[in-house]
Formats: C-alpha cells, sequence, structure tokens
C-alpha cells in the first residue's frame, strides 16, 4: 500500500469508523457505500450512515504465526484472530498482551491501537488496530488477599471466589 494511501486511510483505521445501512441495520468494516443486502431493491443508495464500531468482541478463530510476514519479523509466535465484533463484523487482527497459549475461542478482546509495522529503510511506521484481552486469562487467577478484595465487587457473579 503507498503512504498516501495509508494516511488516507488513517481515520478509519484509527477509530474503527465502519457504515451502518439505514434500511435493514447491517453494520460494515470497513465502510460500503452501498449495502450489499439490499442492493437488490436499491433499497440502501444513499441510506448508508457512518458506524462507530465499539472494538468490542470475542476471538471467533485464531492461529499462531511462527513464520513472520515481512516487518513482522521481530514478533513471532503472534496470534492472528479473527473477532467478531459486538456489532456484526469479523475483524482480523493480531491479539497483543496475551501469550499465545492462553488465546482461546470466546476470548473477551476489544481493539487497542498500536504500531503494526515499520516499513523499509525511512522506517515508516504504521499503526492500526490489535486487539488486547478484556479478561484476566484463567492461568492468571486475580491475587486472593487483602488487595484483591476491592476488586470483587467489580465482578460477575460467577467470578468470585465462594463466600
Ligand atoms: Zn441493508
Amino acid at each position: 500500500m503507498s503512504i498516501a494511501r495509508f494516511w488516507r486511510e488513517t481515520p478509519r483505521r484509527y477509530n474503527l469508523g465502519g457504515s451502518k445501512c439505514s434500511t435493514c441495520a447491517t453494520v460494515y468494516f470497513p465502510p460500503r457505500a452501498v449495502c450489499p443486502e439490499c442492493t437488490s431493491h436499491r433499497q440502501s443508495i444513499e441510506k448508508m450512515i457512518p458506524f462507530q464500531l465499539s472494538g468490542e468482541g470475542e476471538v471467533l478463530s485464531y492461529t499462531v504465526v511462527h513464520e513472520p510476514a515481512e516487518g513482522f519479523e521481530m514478533q513471532v509466535p503472534y496470534v492472528l484472530a479473527l473477532v467478531q465484533t459486538r456489532e456484526g463484523p469479523v475483524l482480523t487482527g493480531q491479539v497483543v498482551d496475551i501469550s499465545p497459549e492462553e488465546v482461546r475461542i470466546g476470548l473477551k478482546v476489544h481493539a487497542t491501537f498500536r504500531k503494526l509495522r515499520e516499513e523499509g529503510k525511512a522506517g515508516v511506521i504504521h499503526y492500526g488496530y490489535k486487539f488486547a484481552p478484556t479478561e484476566e486469562p484463567e492461568s492468571h487467577p486475580a491475587p486472593r488477599g487483602p488487595a484483591a478484595v476491592a476488586r470483587t465487587d467489580e465482578l460477575p457473579a460467577r467470578d468470585r471466589a465462594p463466600a
């Protein structure tokens, strides 16, 4: 991708701005000008509205990458996942802040903006979204004891320690 095109696309890369069909309510990311769900009836023309994705979702499937793509050499192994967003679109992205062994299908994640890669000798740094876990990995339970007491009230009942 050219640098000029990258910067043109940067706003939506940063804020996960998609589009939503005001006829059938389907959400798209990247945004679309017309809705494929409605095109047979031409209902969606001029009915697409900007829509902000929350970035919240869960891992639908994932793969641990050991052979890096160009520019990702320093990051292997890393996890590449399909993330089902709350609003509907499925996004592809790297999962960070968790070890590959701890990633699982159904893991709650949220989009976070990170350095993606550096390009060429000029060192152009690309940023974009990656996904970080929203919940604590199961193999690292919150510490029990005085320091943890204040936090337990914030957790759903199923995660609380037995009384
Ligand atoms: Zn539609």
